[in-house]
């Protein structure tokens, strides 16, 4: 069948080596040429298997001393959790089935690594088996930065607490020109870079994610892609790529585009950049989430369809995402996830943080 992939892209595409330049060119071709070739890769690679987690969000606190432009989540006056009250949350979650807690946070001077590292003791104590996924690069970096620990040391220390894998967030767009309108005093793209592979050398995997959809450019938006690509090259520590659009209401940033008319991605550009994600990553990093609370779920099955094998978590509690004005719930059933797979034609499989069966 006439393929509008040139040939010398689509082999370099299968040898994992695919350039920026050539991307550049295959996200302007029609895309249902583009998601096919994005599902041939995604069959090649992982099969018809979908993958989700029976999770839980805990948000420690939504206080921060950060002024990231896209958060609708941070308050000057909120809530700060007790270790009694995380318990309190992690034990529900247990109870319902959860297999992983995802904990997030903000910037809090404060908070020092021997914070962090009593977390996940305390956590771990009471709830030995529950995998604990938490804590952003940026947390860690900042309570290193303030205590003069080494990174890998932190790290090192945080995995025998007991921390099973660390989230791939804070991560946005890897370009210091959008970083510093956006997220002005956030770690910049090298002390990212750095500190995720600190973990990676640790022996700590994490995912990887990309907020795309507002200031950034085309080429920023795929650069981001290949320095992930190069990350994991070095570490093979990444499990899985999240991409998240861009949730444009109840913040700064996004009021701001909004009052120029623009609003949030059209459904075409989000499957168009999962498909380009799995040709980009294709042989470093095999798992592309499609997340149902930023995509909802009709168009998640789509991206199954468009390069994505996995479909996130159940969740319980996903505060960030409803504050920006996601309207997906913050909430689905195992069985509703099972569902949406088979009835996309894929065969559901429940896993954990590491992608491993549960
Ligand atoms: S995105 Fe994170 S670092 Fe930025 S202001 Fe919000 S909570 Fe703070």
């Amino acid at each position: 069948m006439l393929s509008f992939i040139p040939e010398d892209a689509r082999e370099r595409a299968y040898r994992g080596e695919i350039t920026l330049k050539d991307a550049l060119k295959l996200i302007k071709l029609p895309p249902f040429e583009l998601f096919s070739f994005a599902d041939e890769l995604r069959s090649k690679a992982v099969g018809d298997v979908v993958t989700y987690v029976v999770n839980r969000n805990i948000y420690i606190t939504n206080m921060c001393l950060g002024k990231c432009g896209f958060c609708a989540y941070r308050s000057d006056q909120g809530f700060f959790l007790s270790i009694d009250q995380i318990l309190e949350k992690v034990a529900e979650a247990n109870e319902a089935g959860a297999v992983e807690i995802c904990i997030q946070g903000g910037y809090l001077p404060q908070l020092d690594l021997n914070y962090y590292i009593s977390v996940v003791e305390n956590i771990k104590d009471v709830f030995p088996k529950i995998s604990i996924h938490g804590f952003s690069p940026m947390e860690i970096f900042y309570a290193c930065k303030n205590t003069g620990i080494p990174l890998q040391e932190a790290f090192l220390r945080l995995k025998e607490a007991g921390l099973d894998t660390l989230t791939g967030t804070s991560a946005e767009i890897l370009s210091d020109r959008v970083r510093k309108i956006i997220c002005p005093g956030k770690i910049s793209t090298d002390e990212w870079v750095n500190t995720i592979i600190a973990a990676h050398q640790a022996g700590l995997k994490s995912n990887s994610t990309i907020m795309y959809g507002h200031l950034e450019t085309i080429e920023e938006r795929l650069n981001h892609l290949f320095i992930l690509r190069s990350i994991q090259q070095k570490t093979s520590g990444f499990t899985e790529l999240v991409p998240l659009p861009f949730m444009p209401y109840n913040n700064p940033l996004g009021e701001n585009l909004l009052s120029q008319g623009k609003f949030m991605t059209m459904g075409i550009e989000d499957l168009k950049f999962y498909a380009i994600a799995r040709i980009i990553l294709n042989g470093s990093i095999n798992n592309i989430q499609a997340s149902w609370v930023k995509l909802g779920k009709k168009l998640c099955q789509v991206a199954l369809h468009c390069g994505a094998n996995d479909l996130g978590g159940t969740l319980m509690e996903d505060q960030i995402s409803k504050a920006s004005g996601s309207t997906n719930g913050e909430y689905v059933s195992p069985e509703e996830i099972e569902w949406m797979i088979t009835s996309s034609g894929r065969i559901p499989k429940q896993r954990n943080a590491l992608y491993e069966e549960v």
